[in-house]
């Protein structure tokens, strides 16, 4: 039985989705890219901007409209919208973040396989996203999150490294360890367990390379974390953070329970321990009430700061929070704002490139075609090369050679392992 899949969102909804075609891989189903021949389709969902949640209606619109195939849609949409999504597709199946868990069980019965004892590996991706954690304690006055994905929960590390063996065994190099609050990995478990300690333990698993870590959440970064991580022989060299704003005010409307200064120190920090490491954060501008000093008290906080990129996004109130409640900034004026931090993170993003030209830095073939492949380097940069087949998902060291633009390097490879 042929099987098709999307997701939307977050790199935990990314997470969920390899490892549910992983599962039903070992099962006897097979991936495809084309909808057309698909048994059924799974679609993992998203609903943390307005703009996100309308995305997933127009693709179920078109997908009812034009497809027989049977769609099963999972999670936060799922969560927030289930009666009117019930109501307008109707012999669709619908699993939200907590019945999510008896997807696979669910496929078994209800698209049964002849042959179970066939196992399919497609490769979906070259690097394998591996989710750690789900949930949030946090009640940060923007975020719907923790209403939709519920309280915080980790999952044990025994189970996370046994699941990180068998992805080496699959071929895969690099694991993207995410979550929804991957800094608080550990903290809900009884004995308590903890990041660092469970990169550590990855660490000695011979056959993945490299171990990426998602999102930081800086209430929680540390002096001792940071020193120990770089003792870590396989962590790679790109750390994002979640700042959001570069002003007090700001960050205490958003109840972040962070300050900037505090941000400062943690720059500083993996600067020491990680000099070349390219580091980001999530920006998120016009939260209501944001002043003209305020907006610029971020730029300037982003602009004269160590970091060489972030993800700016435009507020976006979600009904259910108390930002939603707030008076909302005009939206040209976010507008405005948006586009000129915009600017300022091109200019960092190729200034960071431009420092590794002619330097030869280690990384993952992640694409193959015949015109070029692609590599993602350790320090997360994409790096076009002229075409290699056959070393899909394998480390490589790639000599960098021009910076096309703020999201693309040209190099050459110098070594295939
Ligand atoms: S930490 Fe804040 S922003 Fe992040 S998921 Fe939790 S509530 Fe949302």
């Amino acid at each position: 039985m042929k099987f098709y899949v999307d997701y939307f969102g977050c790199r935990t909804n990314q997470a969920e989705m390899q490892e549910w075609i992983v599962d039903l891989e070992t099962s006897g189903y097979q991936l495809t890219h084309d909808s057309t021949e698909a048994g059924f389709g799974i679609l993992n969902t998203c609903s943390v901007t307005e703009r996100a949640e309308k995305d997933i209606f127009k693709f179920l619109n078109k997908v009812f409209v034009n497809s027989n195939t049977p769609w099963i849609i999972v999670g936060c949409t799922v969560s927030k919208e289930k009666n009117k999504l019930q109501e307008r597709y109707k012999n669709y199946f619908f699993f939200d973040n907590t019945e999510k868990l008896h997807l696979v069980d669910f496929i078994k019965e209800k698209f049964p396989v002849e042959e179970d004892n066939i196992i399919y590996h497609s490769s979906y991706k070259s690097r394998i996203f591996l989710k750690i954690h789900d949930g949030c304690n946090f009640r940060c006055s923007y975020c719907i999150v923790p209403f939709l994905r519920g309280k915080a929960r980790s999952l044990p590390a025994a189970e996370i490294i046994h699941k990180a063996r068998y992805f080496g065994s699959l071929g895969y190099k690099e694991i993207v360890l995410t979550g929804v609050n991957l800094s608080s990995y550990g903290y809900d478990l009884f004995p308590r367990e903890n990041l660092l300690n469970l990169v550590k333990q990855l660490c000695k698993i011979r056959s993945i390379d490299f171990i990426r870590l998602s999102t930081l959440d800086p209430r929680y970064l540390r002096y001792e974390f940071v020193k120990e991580l770089s003792y870590t022989r396989k962590i790679a060299g790109s750390f994002h953070f979640s700042f959001q704003s570069g002003s007090n005010s700001v960050l205490q409307r958003m109840k972040r329970g962070s300050k900037v200064f505090e941000y400062h120190k943690i720059l500083e920090l993996f600067r020491d321990f990680f000099p070349g490491a390219n580091l980001g954060t999530d920006l998120l501008i016009g939260f209501p009430g944001e002043t003209d000093r305020e907006f610029q008290e971020t730029l300037e906080f982003f602009r004269d700061s160590s970091l060489n990129y972030a993800h700016v996004f435009p507020f976006s109130p979600r009904e259910g929070t108390r930002a939603a409640l707030m008076e909302q900034a005009p939206v040209n004026i976010v507008q405005k704002r948006v586009k000129e931090l915009k600017e300022i993170n091109r200019g960092k993003k190729i200034e960071y490139r431009e420092r590794f030209l002619d330097k030869t830095l280690e990384g993952i073939l992640t694409e193959e075609d015949p015109n070029y492949s692609l590599v993602v380097t350790t320090n997360y940069l994409s790096v076009r090369v002229p075409p290699v087949m056959g070393y899909k998902k394998k480390k490589v060291k790639v000599r960098i050679k021009r910076v096309v633009n703020e999201n693309m390097c040209e190099g050459i490879i110098v070594k295939k392992r």
